[in-house]
């Protein structure tokens, strides 16, 4: 089958809509002319929306974890005291490339599967009364486990706080609702692979005025990544060194795509996708990762039956649908797997998906009657339309 015809249920990369793959191939333009600044200032415009900001907003040709690190030599100066909330991997990996810039990163860590305790979090900055925090990390929503922290609720804890916040928003963005100015977040780190619905490598960042004043002070090396530089340019219509024009012209494309159906009816999409995957999943007698309360929209996270495990699951249905799921990373290897359902995902994918895998769990020897997951999803997706 060729590549076109699988099923690529990963949280990222997503799958690619036509119209967005032919943007990609437009011929390239001179990066410093007039064209590609009314590019980058739609593009810019159109990005701003999905994170509800005012902020300024860069863009950089890079994987999400380019703009992790952007994150960090920008607002985080050698020695000074970062608060990391961790539910997962990608929490870790915030704080581990906090920490290889000399950061010195205290760790709240909550169970895999579980979302960050605000009040937890708003405990230890209240004991921090000479303000030695400096920044606080965190994920909103935690590709490892399914799991969506409360960013709001987080913020409302540090609120008497003056450390930034910043959040890694790779998976959520464009998926799940980011309010980055009403929920005065200071920096928002995004990615282009996920939900916006193109190629990998486009990475961005919304930067408050305040995480801009820091940045001026901030001691930690960096050129490439720099954020003063990137600001000036944009102002001009422009990146510091040559962008991935190919990128922005499919983004445009899938821009246009994202306000055509609205940001209220693109949220409640990726909720009724949650919803159908996770009640066939649990029809099949199944169990999820994460509770209802805080199950992403992005992608479910599989417990699989441990006689089986999810990584023979997995192959088996890549190898007999052309379904790509993803696995579980580290300690979660072979116990679950992940079905990502953010982007460029339709209703019938979802039932398609989990009709496969019905097949696949009773092909690898689980009893179950084939079709009562497809029903439930069916219901969810009749009743949700
Ligand atoms: C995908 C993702 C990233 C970035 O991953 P890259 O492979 O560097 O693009 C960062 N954080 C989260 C939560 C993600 O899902």
């Amino acid at each position: 089958m060729s590549d076109e015809q699988q099923y690529l249920m990963l949280p990222g990369p997503t799958p690619v809509p036509g119209n967005v793959l032919r943007a990609l191939s437009t011929p390239m333009i001179n990066h410093r002319g007039p064209q590609f600044k009314e590019l980058i200032e739609e593009v810019t415009e159109g990005v701003k929306k999905v994170y509800q900001t005012q902020n300024h907003v860069v863009t950089f040709p890079s994987a999400g974890t380019g703009a992790m690190e952007a994150a960090v030599v920008n607002f985080i100066s050698p020695g000074d005291r970062v608060l990391s909330v961790s539910i997962g991997v990608f929490g870790d990996r915030f704080a581990k490339i906090a920490r290889a810039f000399g950061a010195e990163v205290e760790q709240i860590e909550f169970p895999w599967g579980e979302a960050a305790d605000a009040e937890a979090v708003g405990a230890r900055l209240a004991e921090d009364r000479n303000h030695e925090i400096k920044v606080i990390l965190v994920t909103h929503n935690e590709t490892s486990t399914g799991v969506v922290n409360d960013i709001k609720a987080i913020r409302q804890a540090a609120e008497d706080h003056p450390a930034l916040l910043i959040v890694d928003a790779v998976s959520s963005l464009g998926a799940i609702e980011v309010k980055t100015d009403e929920w005065n977040l200071d920096v928002v780190v995004s990615g282009s692979q996920k939900a916006f619905m193109i190629p990998p490598g486009l990475s961005f960042l919304a930067i408050s005025p305040r995480a801009l004043q820091v940045a001026e002070k901030c001691t930690s090396s960096r050129y490439y990544w720099d954020i003063k530089s990137a600001v000036e340019y944009l102002e001009k219509g422009q990146t510091p060194y040559t962008p991935a024009i190919s990128l922005y012209y499919g983004l445009r494309e899938s821009l246009r795509m994202m306000q055509a159906e609205g940001m209220e009816k693109t949220f409640a999409r990726h909720a009724l996708y949650r919803d159908m995957v996770r009640g066939g999943i649990q029809a099949m007698g199944l169990r999820l990762l994460a509770d209802d309360k805080v199950a992403s929209s992005s992608l479910t996270a599989v417990v699989a039956p441990e006689n089986i495990g999810a990584n023979r699951i997995r192959s088996h249905i890549q190898e007999n649908f052309d379904v790509i799921m993803a696995g579980g990373q580290q300690k979660l290897n072979d116990i679950i797997f992940r079905i990502g359902h953010l982007g460029h995902v339709r209703c019938l994918d979802l039932l398609a998906v989990l009709a496969a895998l019905e097949i696949t769990l009773v092909e690898l020897g689980m009893d179950i009657e084939l079709g009562r997951g497809v029903k439930r999803a069916q219901e969810i997706l009749a009743k949700g339309r």
